[in-house]
Parts: C-alpha cells; structure tokens; sequence
C-alpha cells in the first residue's frame, strides 16, 4: 500500500539546512496499525506531512497505492490527498460555524459528490462513530471527545486507503482519550490502516507496530503484540 524509499526531506533555513528527515525507508501493508513515536524534532510531523501528501520529499521514493506521488505537482497532489487521506487532528480542525453533517460533507464537496448522497453518506458516517443524533449541533456544542468523534467522520466519509492522525487524544481527558482510542481499534477491526503520531507509550500500546524516530532516522521498526488488542 505504501512504499517509502530513502525519504529525505531537507529544510532551508537562510543558508543553514535542517534534515528533518535523513533517509527513511519502509513499506505499510494493508490493515496495518502504526504508532509513530519519537521525541520533539525528530520528524514524525514531517514525515505524516509527506504520507499525507500536504508535502512532497527533497528526494527519495513514495509510492501510494501503486502510484509515485513523489514528484507530484501541488493540484495532482491534492486530489491524490483527497481520495486516498484521512486527517484526524489534535485539535480537531473543523469548521466553528457549521454544523456536524456539514463538517463531514467537506471532503465529498471536494470530490464533487452530488447534495443527497452527500447528506446520506455523512449522516451514516456519522452514526458510525456514534453520533447521530448530533447531526445538527456545532462544534462548541460538542464535548471534546465528540468533536474528534466529528473530526474522524470527516476522515472516514471518503473511504480513504489511509488514516492519518496526528496526537489525537492530545486535547483529550484520559477517559474520552481512550474512548477514541477504542473506536480507531475498532476502525481496525473494520479493515482501515491507521498510521498515528503519539509520543504516550500508553496510546502506542494500541498499535500493532510502532516505528522510532530520532533525528529524521528510524531508530526502530518492530512489530509488537498490542497489549491492549491481544490482551
Ligand atoms: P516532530 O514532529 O517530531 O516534532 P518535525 O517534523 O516537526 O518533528 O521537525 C523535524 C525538524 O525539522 C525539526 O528540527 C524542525 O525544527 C524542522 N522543521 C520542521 N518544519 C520545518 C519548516 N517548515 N521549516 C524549517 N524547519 C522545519
Ligand atoms: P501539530 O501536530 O504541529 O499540532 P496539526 O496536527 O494541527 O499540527 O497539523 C499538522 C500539519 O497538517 C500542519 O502542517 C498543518 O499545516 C497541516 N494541516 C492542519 N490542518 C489541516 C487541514 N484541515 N487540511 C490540510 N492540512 C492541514
């Protein structure tokens, strides 16, 4: 499904240069369920910027989903993002002003799916994730564990190939934290790959692999029996 070669990613900062990441190599299966670990500046943000295709690499190879988005120019790139990405954020990123239903609409707006099947298939994915009978509110009338709740069927809503999230529970409560947590497991179960960025090792215990980061390098990439999914 992903297959990353030699990824570097280098920024330039007036004449000095920052690898934020110096060579990163390794494949995603389908149905995988990664943690991305590591401390503050090692490149992990880079790096779900580049398998989200916000970005493209300096140099090195990235093939999605059997196509090279490494060289993609920034129009080719977004329609690659907005068929094949979800996004789940720390801060949940949605419109303040709108409601859920149409929140959730957004992605199929930019796919130019037709109002009624858009109104259909967002109230359902919504009921997924057990909020449906919250089509109607905002945002602020929303907990926070409901509002990452609206911010993961806004990611699902396009059926993409890839879940990206980025310290989801971040601004969450331990509880509401593992609430989500149960329904990215549950996610899994369903099929999804899920790639998310934690720096918790209580969170990355959901994960069936957690690849390090340390200085744009991968430290480690081991498969783990998750604690919590095998337990
Ligand atoms: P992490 O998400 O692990 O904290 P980042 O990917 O954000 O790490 O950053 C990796 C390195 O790249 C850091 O040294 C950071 O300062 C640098 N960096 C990240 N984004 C930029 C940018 N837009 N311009 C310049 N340097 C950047
Ligand atoms: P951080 O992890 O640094 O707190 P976020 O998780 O909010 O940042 O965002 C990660 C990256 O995704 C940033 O480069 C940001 O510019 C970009 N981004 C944030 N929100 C969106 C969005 N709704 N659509 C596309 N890109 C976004």
């Amino acid at each position: 499904m992903i297959k990353i070669e030699e990824l570097m990613k280098i920024y330039q900062m007036g004449n000095q240069e920052v690898r934020a990441l110096d060579g990163v190599s390794f494949d995603v299966q389908e149905n995988e369920y990664i943690a991305i670990m590591g401390p503050s500046g090692s490149g992990k943000s880079t790096l779900m910027n580049l398998i989200g295709c916000l970005d493209t690499p300096t140099s090195g190879i990235y093939i999605l989903n059997g196509q090279d988005v490494s060289k993609l120019e920034d129009a080719e790139l977004a329609e690659v993002r907005n068929r094949e990405i979800g996004f789940v954020f720390q801060t949940f990123n949605l419109l303040p002003r709108t409601d859920c239903l149409s929140n959730v609409e957004l992605p199929l707006i930019y796919s130019g799916v037709k109002t009624a099947e858009r109104r259909q298939r967002s109230a359902r994915t919504l009921e997924r994730v057990g909020l449906g009978d919250r089509l109607d509110h905002k945002p602020n009338e929303l907990s926070g564990g409901q509002r990452q709740r609206v911010a993961i069927a806004r990611a699902l809503v396009n059926n993409p190939s890839i879940l990206l999230a980025d310290e989801p529970t971040g601004n969450l409560d331990t509880k509401t934290g593992e609430e989500i947590m149960l329904l990215f497991e549950e996610l899994y179960r369903m099929g999804n790959t899920i790639l998310l960025v934690t720096h918790e090792d209580e969170i990355a215990d959901h994960a069936r692999r957690i690849i390090r980061l340390r200085d744009g390098v991968i430290e480690s990439d081991v498969k783990v029996e998750s604690p919590v999914l095998d337990g």
